[in-house]
C-alpha cells in the first residue's frame, strides 16, 4: 500500500485554515469525494444549513445510500457538537433495483439477492473518521419514525421519491422538527423535464402550510426554516 500525500484540505487544515475544531475541513473533502448523489456545491449548502441552525437537537437524514450527504452533515455535526443520524434499509429505491436507471450490479448482495450499500456505507464513514458523528438506523423510516420523539435540529429528506413515499416521509418526519430547525429537501425539480415531481410536492406543500420560511437554495436543495 501506497502512502497518499496530504490531500489539499488537510494541508490547510494543519496550517489552522479551517476556522473550526479540527476534522471539518477533511470531512468535507471527504464528503466531496465519496460516492453518492450530491453535488458538491449542494453538499456545502447542506453544511452550511445544518452548521449555522440555531436550536438543538440532531440532525437526521433519511436516505443515506453510501454516506456522501451523512459526511457533509458530519462536518456541521463535528464543528457544532451535534451527531447525525441517517436511516436506510439499505436495500436502494426504485431507481437503484435491477432494470432501471440507477442499478449497479456489484452492489447485490448474492446471498441475499438484493443490494445492500450498508457496507459501502461503513467504509465512507469509517475512512473519514467520522464514526462518532454519525449514526445509521437500518431500517425503513416509516418503521423508525413513530419510535422517534427527540425534536430534531435539521430534517434532511432524500429517500425514496416516489410520490407515495415522499409523503410518507413528510407526513412522518416534518412534524418532529423544532421550531426553528430547518427542513433540507432534495431533488426538487419544479420542471418535470428536469426531474420527478414528488419532492416538489412535498416543498409545495410544506410551503404551502404557511409553518415555514424559504432560505436560499442550491440547485435541487431547498431549504425551511420552521417559524411554528
Ligand atoms: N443521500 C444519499 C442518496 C440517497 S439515495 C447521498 O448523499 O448520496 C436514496 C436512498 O433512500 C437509498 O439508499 C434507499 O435505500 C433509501 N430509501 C428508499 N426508501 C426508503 C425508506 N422507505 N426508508 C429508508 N430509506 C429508504
Ligand atoms: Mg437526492
Amino acid at each position: 500500500m501506497t502512502v497518499d500525500r496530504p490531500r489539499p484540505a488537510a494541508r490547510a487544515e494543519r496550517a489552522g485554515g479551517s476556522g473550526g475544531p479540527p476534522g471539518v475541513l477533511l470531512l468535507l473533502s471527504a464528503a466531496k469525494a465519496a460516492p453518492g448523489f450530491m453535488p458538491d456545491d449542494e453538499g456545502r449548502a447542506l453544511y452550511e444549513a445544518a452548521r449555522t441552525v440555531a436550536v438543538p437537537g440532531p440532525l437526521l437524514e433519511v436516505g443515506t445510500w453510501m454516506g456522501k450527504s451523512a459526511l457533509y452533515l458530519a462536518a456541521a455535526a463535528r464543528e457544532t457538537g451535534r451527531q447525525v443520524v441517517t436511516v436506510d434499509h439499505h436495500r436502494g429505491s426504485e431507481e437503484h433495483q435491477p432494470g432501471w436507471e440507477y442499478h449497479d450490479p456489484s452492489l447485490v448482495d448474492p446471498r441475499v439477492g438484493r443490494l445492500d450499500t450498508l457496507p459501502h456505507f461503513r467504509r465512507t464513514v469509517a475512512d473519514a473518521g467520522a464514526e462518532d458523528v454519525v449514526i445509521a438506523v437500518v431500517t425503513r423510516s416509516e418503521v423508525l419514525a413513530p419510535l422517534w420523539s427527540t425534536p430534531l435540529a435539521l430534517l434532511f429528506l432524500d429517500g425514496s421519491h416516489t410520490e407515495e413515499s415522499a409523503r410518507r416521509d413528510q407526513d412522518a418526519w416534518v412534524a418532529k422538527l423544532a421550531v426553528g430547525g430547518t427542513l433540507a429537501i432534495h431533488d426538487v425539480f419544479p420542471d418535470p423535464a428536469d426531474g420527478g415531481q414528488a419532492p416538489f410536492g412535498v416543498y409545495t406543500r410544506v410551503v404551502a402550510s404557511g409553518d415555514f420560511e424559504e432560505l436560499p437554495g442550491t440547485g435541487s436543495l431547498r431549504l425551511l426554516r420552521r417559524l411554528r
